[in-house]
């Protein structure tokens, strides 16, 4: 089957962004946010905020609020969503699932979806088959052969089904595939041997990414889905949705994905990657909106702002001349390297009292600097010594030398191992006492670190020193961002050093 999107030049151009609040809020968040505000802003369109959270498994209560107050903080802003409201309400999927279901059901009355009693071993059995064969993992269709009669006998039975989309079988001529256009990369064709029958609602009721950002988009009204580049492969999924419920299909944009600097998709393992941590880290808002404004191209190669700067540029300025068409989708390098370059040119063209008030805010907060105050309050006989037992809560490199971090009967080589554990273990945790020092004790009886060398080891990662305040009240002041990243410097640094050795 093929198709081409239909032109779509009549409707108002609506965009959105949809993020799944399930951690802290991502870079590529914010990527997409800005694309599609620039986007939105020049073609008088508007910007919707969705936030898709039907995967329950994954989610993460504090994460929507983070999401709404990065974005902000970067000085993105959305012209409807949960927070704001709007006319096509509710933003939050959660709140929509009567609306998937109502629409699952269109698709069981035409046929263009079934329903699935497989269980989950039953489909664990046929996986490990397809495993064993060397074959992709794929539903082979086993309940799409069901009569009425066996579906009745299921219900009636009370058996638990899912809803899954009836991909149009591959090897008949005319339905063999699905093509649809990007309009960076131009017509883009899957076989239908390679779309799995995909499950539309689960079966505790809730609807998969695929049939809620389809139904949304629609009854959103969105004219342009502008999303990254590792959404390609579902798009023909969400194309036979529209056509399974024969409507418009929207124009699709899809992004390229930021990269770390050995071009992998961009991660946690090597670049920070969490909004918080870069507003925490002390980088402006502009630099960080000029820097994602230089990833993947669309601003003229020479562009320079008011100040004469090559490729710094503001909002304003993006609106004004960015062309999505000349993106290039080969992947943008997430360079820190440059971003702290840009950072430092917005930095020094601060007014000098705007530039004492952001060090006075941004790293001398009232708030951060309360927190630490009561962690020294008990521990210091004149006031200057504050600084003394606090100086790892301002600075930016803290780097321990061997003799501080390396317990003595431990070798580097278990002792950078167990670290690497430690940060697992911390990514994972919720960032509170209650739950930090359990996880970091269980993980020491585990590998038979005592609680003093695993405590050692830690504190001299954060802190720089063997001594310091209480650790775990440190790291919740410090904050998790930023903890891990110290985690990672400190490992990356060590290894970079035992190569050098070698
Ligand atoms: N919820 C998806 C995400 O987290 C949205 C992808 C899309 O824009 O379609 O990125």
């Amino acid at each position: 089957m093929t198709s081409t999107n239909t032109e779509n030049t009549e409707a108002p151009i609506r965009v959105r962004i949809a993020p799944s609040p399930t951690g802290d809020p991502h870079v590529g968040t914010a990527y997409m946010g800005l694309l599609n505000l620039i986007y939105a802003r020049q073609r008088n369109g508007k910007f919707v905020l969705r936030i898709e959270d039907t995967d329950r498994t994954r989610f993460v209560p504090t994460s929507e609020q983070m999401i709404f107050d990065s974005l902000h903080w970067l000085g993105l802003t959305w012209d409807e969503g949960p927070d704001v409201g709007g006319p096509f309400g509710p933003y939050r999927q959660s709140e929509r699932t009567e609306i998937y279901r109502q629409h699952a059901d269109i698709l069981l009355a035409n046929g263009t979806a079934y329903r699935c009693f497989c269980t989950p071993d039953e489909l664990e059995a046929v996986r490990k088959q397809q495993l064993a064969a060397k074959l992709p993992p794929r539903y082979p269709g086993i309940c799409r052969r069901l009569t009425p009669d066996q579906i009745a006998t299921n219900e009636a039975a009370g058996k638990p089904y899912t809803i899954r989309l009836a991909v149009p079988p591959h090897g008949s001529d005319l339905t063999s595939s699905t093509t649809f256009r990007d309009e960076l990369r131009g017509s883009i064709t899957f076989e239908h041997g390679n779309v799995d029958d995909q499950v539309l609602i689960k079966s505790d009721g809730f609807p998969t990414y695929h049939l809620a950002n389809v139904v949304d988009d629609h009854l959103m009204q969105i004219t342009d889905v502008i999303r990254a580049e590792e959404w390609i492969s579902s798009t023909p999924k969400h194309v036979l949705l529209y056509k399974a419920f024969g409507w418009q299909i929207p124009r699709f944009w899809h992004m390229p994905l930021l990269r770390n600097i050995d071009k992998s998709k961009i991660s946690k393992r090597k670049n920070p990657v969490s909004l918080i941590y870069y507003r925490d880290s002390g980088y402006l808002p502009e630099a960080i909106i000029n820097f994602l404004g230089l990833m993947g191209g669309g601003m003229p190669a020479d562009f320079a702002g008011p100040d004469g700067v090559i490729e710094k540029f503001t909002l304003d300025e993006m609106v004004a001349n960015f062309v999505f068409t000349d993106i290039r989708v080969g992947g943008p390098v997430f360079d820190l390297a440059k971003l702290k370059w840009l950072n430092g040119e917005y930095l020094r063209k601060l007014a000098p009292e705007d530039f004492f008030l952001a060090v006075r805010n941004r790293v001398f907060g009232d708030d951060y600097l309360r927190n630490i105050a009561a962690l020294m309050q008990t521990r210091i006989e004149t006031l200057t010594q504050f600084g003394d037992l606090t100086s790892f809560f301002f600075s930016d490199n803290v780097l321990p030398p061997a003799d501080v971090w390396l317990p003595k009967k431990r070798t580097p080589e278990e002792t950078l191992a167990f670290a690497q554990e430690q940060l697992a273990v911390l990514e994972a945790a919720d960032w509170t006492h209650e739950n930090l020092e359990p996880a970091l004790k269980k993980l020491g009886e585990e590998k038979q670190w005592s609680v003093k060398e695993n405590f050692m080891l830690l504190r001299a990662i954060i802190t720089g020193s063997a001594t310091s305040p209480p650790l775990l009240e440190s790291m919740i002041v410090f904050g998790k961002a930023r903890s891990l990243d110290r985690m990672r410097r400190f490992l990356e640094a060590q290894k970079k050093q035992a190569n050098s050795k070698k």
